[in-house]
């Protein structure tokens, strides 16, 4: 698509990427684009400043490393999914089935574009914070393993149609999308849930073996409990962290500041991951990347050269809490330089977290955030508690937004 700088590509890999593969990627984002690569919220690579010429040539490089990736409605799996000991179902595994009986349905030309599925698979790492139109969750219920299916929003705000059999995940994700595919080609699950609300999504389960047909909201807390009340280890949806795999091997985690990096820096940290002994890396939610195959005390020396090399390795780093669309001169639509301004904020270590929006399309985070910056033609607005396109409750020139920032957080702290 179009932006500021030329043309973004988008890529959605599936499962792990070779660190040869990885590199040969980020070389192509250097002589193709403009050598930046970026890793979103859902985990997706993108990689800007391509023309109409070296778009094509770009996508020849790629298509020579066979990297899995999707190309049809998202069909979202936990990261490690497969590799991950404490899952209770391979997430990938459902996803690939219903990837491919997608593909033998009409759905994929009938649906808007962002219409997307998450299957958590109920490992170390979940899927909570990502908005889904389907979701599917494993969990225990009476010692055995179900999907709890919902629809319209993310893992706290989706509503609940119960559990159902994981033998039923793709009839029943196929069914659900069926229902808003019927509501026309712009129709999410969210907005049928507040015309029509659950009905004709019940409706559509109606002939489906069930465990058991909760109508209640998605209780999220409950969910990190398994059936005898014992707290799930590690289910969290934050990647950075080291995670043992089922062959014994360990996982590091690391995120990118504000959700780009180099991509000259990207193939330094691959060598790094390679020579601690790592094979692979995935692409994560949360603009994540996980090194796949180091020993325990390796991945520590892979934590620690990431760090070096300016990606975040620790969950609490601060810059966790700034997140900044692409913004001026990137993005043909800003009215603010948003990646700019994120370090500065960052360093106020803010106890809320700040969405920074060049513009009020909000493209780095849809939902609500404590404190979202606008860019407009009159200055910055500021919106507590709101999304970019919310009202906000102060104007304030670029200059003037890490001091506004910096006394507010002094409010919030009293
Ligand atoms: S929010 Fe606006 S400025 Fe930022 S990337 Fe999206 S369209 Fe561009």
């Amino acid at each position: 698509m179009p932006t500021g700088d030329g043309l973004l590509v988008r890529l959605r890999p599936i499962g792990t990427i070779s660190l040869t593969a990885f590199k040969e990627l980020c070389a192509a984002a250097r002589q193709y684009g403009n050598g930046v690569v970026e890793v979103t919220a859902r985990g997706i690579i993108q990689v800007r400043g391509l023309s109409a010429a070296s778009a094509p040539r770009f996508a020849d490089a790629i298509m020579l490393l066979s990297i899995a990736a999707e190309d049809g409605i998202p069909v979202i799996a936990n990261a490690l999914a497969g590799l991950d000991p404490a899952e209770l179902i391979d997430a990938g595994a459902l996803a690939a089935d219903l990837r491919r009986a997608l593909t033998r349905t009409s759905l994929p030309g009938r649906l808007a574009p962002k219409v997307s599925v998450a299957i958590d698979g109920g490992g170390a790492l979940n899927l909570d914070t990502l908005s889904a139109d389907v979701r599917l969750r494993a969990e225990l219920v009476n010692g055995a393993v179900a999907l709890r299916a919902s629809v319209g929003g993310d893992g706290a705000s989706a509503t609940s149609l119960g559990a159902i059999m994981p033998s039923d995940c793709t009839e029943v994700a196929l069914r659900l999308l069926e229902v808003i595919a019927q509501r026309g080609r712009d129709a999410r699950a969210r907005d049928i849930l507040a015309a029509e609300e659950i009905g004709s999504f019940r409706e559509a389960l109606s002939s489906c073996p069930a465990l058991c047909r909760a109508s209640t909201s998605y209780q999220h807390e409950k969910e990190k409990k398994d059936v005898d009340g014992r707290d799930k280890p590690g289910h969290d949806s934050n990647p950075i962290g080291t995670y043992r795999l089922l062959d014994g091997s360990f996982a590091r985690g690391v995120a990118l500041a504000f959700g780009h990096a180099e991509a000259a820096t990207l193939e330094r940290l691959a060598d790094a991951a390679e020579a601690d002994g790592a094979h692979g890396v995935q692409i994560a939610p949360g603009r994540a990347l996980i090194a796949i195959g180091l020993t325990r005390e390796l991945a520590n020396n892979f934590a620690a050269a990431a760090e070096c090399l300016g990606f975040i390795v620790r969950a609490d780093d601060p810059r966790r809490r700034v997140i900044a669309c692409a913004g001026a001169p990137v993005c043909a639509s800003a009215l603010m330089t948003s990646r700019a301004i994120a370090p500065r904020l960052a360093s106020i270590a803010t106890p809320f977290d700040i969405h920074i929006s060049g513009c009020a399309k909000g493209c780095a985070q849809p939902r609500s955030a404590a404190m979202t910056i606008v860019g407009t033609p009159d200055g910055c607005a500021l919106v507590a508690n709101g999304t970019a396109r919310d009202t906000p409750f102060a104007m304030v020139s670029p200059e003037d937004v890490p001091a506004a920032i910096a006394r507010y957080a002094e409010v919030c702290r009293v």
